[in-house]
């Protein structure tokens, strides 16, 4: 199922995400929801912020995307094809080296882009929908991504990252887009206490 994806100016973006200690069924239909959701809407990424839940969940599949990205398994490199896409919950970043600026995006703010600083290589530590430990290093997007996406569990958002230069031009374009969600929260909660 496409679920409706949150927008800046909603609360639910700046909360961090719960741990998440047992898979469940509905977990496992959340994290199969999301990676349809993501899909459909061209994202690389999809944090359980972003459609409303504050869990510490994500999914990530860099293959369509037209930038590299490497993943290690100790010391040997996966193909992509095998580990997309990634699902990961309660996700950690246990080590970062070098540092890079590069363009991002991200779903919950729609035609917004502006080059952000993100660690080069991270090693990350997770488990995944089988209750398993997974243990990876990421490089190029995948490396960017998945930063993005730790950043989203902790309410953490790619604004917050922006250099002031950046975020100084935005701006406008984020007070109206806050503006936007916020309206339409309003009219959805009035609705609900209408009882329609
Ligand atoms: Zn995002």
């Amino acid at each position: 199922m496409i679920l409706p994806i949150i927008h800046y100016g909603h609360p639910v973006l700046q909360q961090k995400g719960a741990e998440i200690h047992k898979v469940t069924d509905s977990i496992r239909q959340l994290a199969s929801d999301m990676i349809e959701t993501m899909y459909a809407s061209k994202g690389i990424g999809l944090a359980a912020q972003q459609i409303g839940k504050a869990l510490q969940l994500t999914v990530l599949d860099v293959r369509g995307a037209d930038r590299p990205s490497q993943l290690f398994v100790g010391a040997r490199e996966m193909s992509l094809d095998i580990m997309m896409p990634l699902m990961l919950l309660n996700p950690k970043i246990t080590k970062q080296e070098g540092e890079e600026m590069g363009p991002e995006g991200c779903l919950s703010f729609p035609e917004i882009y502006t080059d952000i600083p993100c660690a080069s290589t991270i090693h990350v530590s997770s488990t995944d929908l089988n209750e398993e430990p997974i243990q990876f290093i990421a490089t190029g997007l995948l490396s960017r991504a998945v930063q993005h996406e730790i950043d989203h569990l902790n309410g953490i958002l790619f604004i917050d990252r922006m250099i002031s230069s950046a975020r100084k031009t935005l701006e406008p374009d984020l007070l109206e887009l806050k503006a936007q969600t916020l309206s339409e929260l309003k009219k959805h909660h009035k609705k609900a206490s209408r009882g329609v």
